[in-house]
């Protein structure tokens, strides 16, 4: 059976990077009843924190990888395998196939005259023994080469004669992060290790452990880098990348985990809004492409805002509360209205991109006075505007109050002001609902009733 992981170090936020790889990593293990297993690699014991662990396991819940899912496996935390990990190494030592080295990076230095080619092999067969402070070196082969079997790259070579004999133990005896994920991998019985193109530099050295620890190395496949709009890699210093903070503004889980399984790879048919399931079974790791895959949050943005047309009118009114109260709402506690905001709502779930949004298209409805949005005054305030608001106020204040006996109305003045109806609406709906975009004119003066609307239109001429 089909045995794939998903190995997060839990250093902070849920990286979108990270949750691509845990999506591939789940269709794969979905599709063929196979297991996914989640490891905590939190060996770096200064960088961890337990809470981190909590928000790996709710992050992967809210894109659809529930702990309670039969595939489901885990978690195992890395640290407590470290007896395991020495264990390997030591048994690499006795077998031949690492040596001790006493050797400073400063001698090393000296003796190659660079910092960066790598360890020159002086201690190979010098037979030093443990002592504090030695590490352990793995012998590399000096012949051959190492072939990665990779799904998305091919079958990359390495010389061996280029791997430097790398450490697997630290001067204290402890296994580093290289042997650690491999032991893991061996005891759990990984058959398929898929992850990011950052971890390929580690894969000939991992799978030269793998074999000379007697196991057959898993399949690999690794996953095209993630870059921004400028083609930098994503990186959490200069681009949003948690994926906490997609879903804390009013991304759907559903239009996230679609989004990013689209990362590298496609369902093909050009129909790429497709639900999970859909997605699952047509993935194909060796489908998945090489080059960088680009985070579009314009893309990202449309496809949340079909989902959100996409949700039933309930669900879309509960999606949106917790955008409607504090920190988010500029308005009073209790200016909320549920009945006038539910009158609403279809209007709004037709507009929006992202849920957050929602607050600045209702909060003419909540506050006592519309948002004083000086672009929007001033693109619709303009030479005649006083007139025509004094006409339409007279013409409105005459009518039956319905969206569309509001708009006859209005047309009537557009006319006698020789405009059209869209030019005479614009200082109308910067009176009443303060912006120059927002809902549709007519229902919104409807649902905010006769006196506020009049109200508003006597303040604006002021
Ligand atoms: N803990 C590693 C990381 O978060 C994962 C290594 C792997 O997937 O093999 O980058």
């Amino acid at each position: 059976p089909v045995r794939v992981r998903f190995a997060p170090s839990p250093t902070g936020m849920f990286h979108v990077g990270g949750a691509r790889s845990a999506l591939y990593n789940w269709a794969v293990a979905r599709q063929s009843g196979g297991r996914f297993v989640l490891r905590i690699e939190d060996t770096d014991a200064a960088r961890n924190q337990p809470e981190w662990v909590e928000g790996i396991i709710s992050a992967l819940a809210a894109i659809g990888i529930n702990e309670s899912d039969p595939a489901f496996e885990g978690p195992y935390f890395q640290s407590q395998n470290a007896d395991r990990h020495r264990e390997a190494a030591e048994q690499l030592y006795a077998a031949g196939k690492a040596y001790y080295c006493d050797c400073t990076r400063e001698q090393l230095k000296e003796r190659t005259g660079s910092e960066h080619l790598g360890y020159d092999g002086f201690c190979r067969d010098r037979g030093l023994v443990y002592e504090a402070g030695r590490a352990l070196r793995f012998r590399t082969p000096d012949e051959g080469e190492t072939v990665v079997v990779d799904l998305v790259r091919g079958k990359p070579a390495f010389p061996n004669s280029a791997i430097e004999d790398f450490v697997i133990a630290r001067g204290d005896g402890s296994a580093v992060f290289l042997i650690a994920n491999v032991v893991d991998d061996l005891d759990e019985g990984i058959t398929q290790v898929i992850r990011g193109e950052e971890h390929l530099s580690n894969t000939p050295k991992q799978q030269l452990l793998w074999e000379t620890l007697g196991a057959k190395a898993p399949v690999w496949a690794h996953l095209p880098v993630i870059v921004n709009e400028k083609r930098q890699k994503l990186s959490k210093r200069r681009d949003k990348v948690a994926l906490e903070d997609y879903l804390a503004e009013g991304y759907l889980p559903e239009a996230m985990t679609n989004y990013l399984m689209l990362l590298g790879w496609g369902p093909g048919e050009d129909r790429e809004i497709r639900p999970y399931e859909e997605l699952e079974r047509l993935f194909r790791v060796e489908d998945v492409g090489t080059s960088p895959a680009f985070f579009d949050v314009k893309k990202l943005s449309a496809f949340n805002g079909e989902y959100i047309r996409g949700l039933a009118s309930e669900a879309f009114v509960a999606a949106c509360a917790p955008w409607l109260k504090a920190p988010y709402a500029p308005w009073a506690e209790g200016a909320y209205d549920q009945a006038v905001f539910e009158a609403v709502a279809p209007l709004a779930q037709t507009r929006l991109s992202v849920l957050s949004e929602i607050t600045k298209y209702v909060d003419f409805l909540f506050l006592d006075e519309p948002v004083d949005d000086e672009a929007s005054w001033n693109k619709a305030m303009k030479p005649g505007a006083a007139e025509l608001l004094r006409d339409a106020r007279a013409e409105l204040a005459a009518t039956a109050w319905e969206a569309e006996s509001l708009k006859a109305a209005l047309e009537a003045v557009a006319t006698r002001h020789g405009l059209k109806l869209g030019k005479a609406q614009a200082p109308v709906r910067v009176a009443v609902m303060g912006r120059t975009v927002g809902l549709p004119l007519f229902e919104s003066l409807e649902v905010l009733g006769r006196e506020r609307v009049l109200a508003r239109l006597d303040a604006a001429q002021e």
